[in-house]
């Protein structure tokens, strides 16, 4: 294959992919939602979740996205400096959102600012978002493709704490956040908290913390408690499924984090809602590729 047509394969993959992922929840989503059905014990929290399920499956038979909201496109490419098209990344990616703009369809969510005029592509200024992580001698490229929605971008939020707020500062802050915005998201939410030293670092590993899998744990063990312990915090809230009351507010809590200043604690929030469209795919050099987040996928 020339260059060229990589390219070009690439870019029909990724059109696919994004298109894929705007129909179908990723399997641990799905299975985390069908076990908050089971748990809740309210007709009106189990009703629901079954319009949830018949939404899903009518996106599936229809071949529409599962929300009206298909979000701004943002990607989290870890991508080996020996994988042959980076140089190309960037641009077919952008044109790869075009395409499944066109032929998903997706909404379009491109405005550009000061200028107050939407695209109609999805692409703009900045959008899609690509966030780079350069993994040195891998000849492969990992694409996390996320569909940033309106509501639950809203409740996004990062500060900086005095360093005597500690672990307790950080836990209000979160549950301040949750009690004053969780409600606009579409609960239950999957949660994502950066720790680090300032507002961007932390900003930026709240959002990474969505792409880890439901269930999945922070390494350092304190850092896993914590998870466990907001997640019972924010469940207490009530919420419920579309915050309409019920046992269960959350799929869960994924807090990523760095190290940081001994003057600072640097946190944020960000939250995905339930139907959370977010996709793993990886392509080796010849751009073979192995979808983690959707089974039974062919492009
Ligand atoms: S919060 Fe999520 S489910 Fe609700 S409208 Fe926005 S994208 Fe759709």
């Amino acid at each position: 294959m020339s260059r060229e047509e990589q390219v070009t394969q690439l870019t029909d993959y990724m059109a696919k992919f994004i298109a894929h992922v705007a129909k179908k929840l990723p399997d641990d989503v799905i299975a985390k939602l069908q076990e908050l059905r089971e748990k809740e014990d309210s007709p009106l929290s189990k009703t629901i979740y079954d319009t949830m399920f018949r939404n899903q499956e009518l996106a599936v038979a229809l071949n529409r996205p599962s929300c009206q909201d298909t979000g701004v496109l943002q990607f989290w490419v870890k991508c080996g400096t020996k994988f042959p098209l980076i140089d190309d990344l960037e641009a077919l990616l952008k044109e790869a959102v075009v395409k499944a703009t066109f032929e998903a369809p997706l909404r379009h969510n491109s405005v550009e600012t000061f200028d107050e005029y939407n695209t109609g592509k999805n692409v703009g200024k900045g959008t899609p978002t690509v966030f780079w992580d350069i993994v040195p001698n891998s000849d492969k490229c990992e694409i996390y493709t996320y569909m940033a929605g309106g509501g639950c971008t809203l409740p996004g939020k990062a500060m900086v704490l005095m360093p005597g707020e500690g672990y307790e500062g950080v836990t209000k802050f979160v549950l301040d956040v949750m009690t004053s915005y969780g409600l606009n998201a579409c609960p239950p939410l999957l949660v994502g908290v950066g720790v680090a030293t300032s507002v961007e670092t932390a900003a930026l590993l709240s959002k990474k913390a969505l792409m880890r899998p439901i269930g999945s744990h922070n390494d350092n063990e304190r850092a896993a408690k914590m998870e466990t312990l907001l997640e019972d915090g924010i469940n207490a809230i009530g919420l419920g499924p579309q915050g309409m009351g019920g046992k269960y507010s959350v799929m869960g809590v994924n807090i990523e984090n760095t190290a940081r200043h001994p003057s600072a604690i640097g946190v944020a929030v960000n939250v995905g809602c339930w139907s959370h469209r977010r996709g793993h795919i990886v392509f080796d050099k010849d751009l073979n590729y192995t979808i983690t987040t959707h089974s039974g996928v062919e492009l």
